[in-house]
């Protein structure tokens, strides 16, 4: 699955690359390259997944785990570790962090292991979702409609995914904006009538109800 993912990481190329793969596989991405700043974010915004480094300058991996359980944020985390020992698995486990990744790792476990965060914290135990005559797979990222494969762009894809997730409630424009685009996405909030448009054209008119001057609702 996708959507809105902060990364805390001070080694700049390990941050570089994460946040580019992340990206690259359609996620909005915030950054942090300390502790302070990272939990600040964590705090403020709404994140699908938060990955955080356990050696950080200003404040340690642990502590911002902390405060943010503290806090009573339930966003789920994962923390890249350098150091494969028992205690830090113990520690991190009394704390509340989700997973673990014990650094170098692979991109692609990274992804898989951010996936699997996302779907067990927004409830879906199946990767495939069906609506009707539509099927989101969240793996594959790939929909079909009566069996038929449509091709749907990156944010496309994510705005529709995330609407089927939150199928029943009403999802608003604001909410939509934060879970599509970054902090550095300049982009105009009206662009989301037009990837709802988009999907509609592609997908069917009827799956996304518009609740005029509140936001979207696919049905359940
Ligand atoms: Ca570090």
């Amino acid at each position: 699955m996708r959507m809105r993912v902060l990364v805390v990481e001070d080694e700049p190329d390990v941050l570089r690359a994460v946040a580019m793969f992340l990206r690259e596989s359609g996620y909005s991405v915030d950054t942090a390259d300390n502790g302070e700043d990272g939990l600040f974010k964590a705090v403020t915004w709404e994140y699908d997944v938060v990955l955080l480094d356990v050696m950080l300058p200003r404040r340690d991996g642990w502590s911002v785990l902390e405060e943010l359980r503290r806090k009573n944020k339930a966003t789920p985390v994962l923390m890249l570790t350098a150091r494969d020992a028992i205690k830090d698995r113990v520690r991190g486990l009394d704390t509340g962090a989700d997973d673990y990744l014990v650094k170098p790792f692979e991109l692609s476990e990274l992804i898989a292991r951010v996936r699997a965060l996302i779907r067990r914290s927004a409830g879906v135990a199946q990767p495939l979702i069906e609506i009707g005559n539509v099927s989101i797979n969240t793996t594959s990222r790939m929909v079909s409609v009566d069996g038929v494969s449509i091709a749907l762009t990156a944010k496309e894809y994510c705005l529709l995914e995330f609407l089927a997730v939150h199928r029943g409630e009403l999802v608003t424009r604001t909410k939509i904006y934060d879970h599509l685009f970054d902090e550095y996405d300049a982009s105009l909030s009206n662009l989301v009538d037009v990837y709802v448009s988009n999907i509609r054209r592609k997908v069917g008119r009827e799956l996304i109800t518009t609740r005029r001057g509140m936001g979207y609702i696919i049905e359940s």
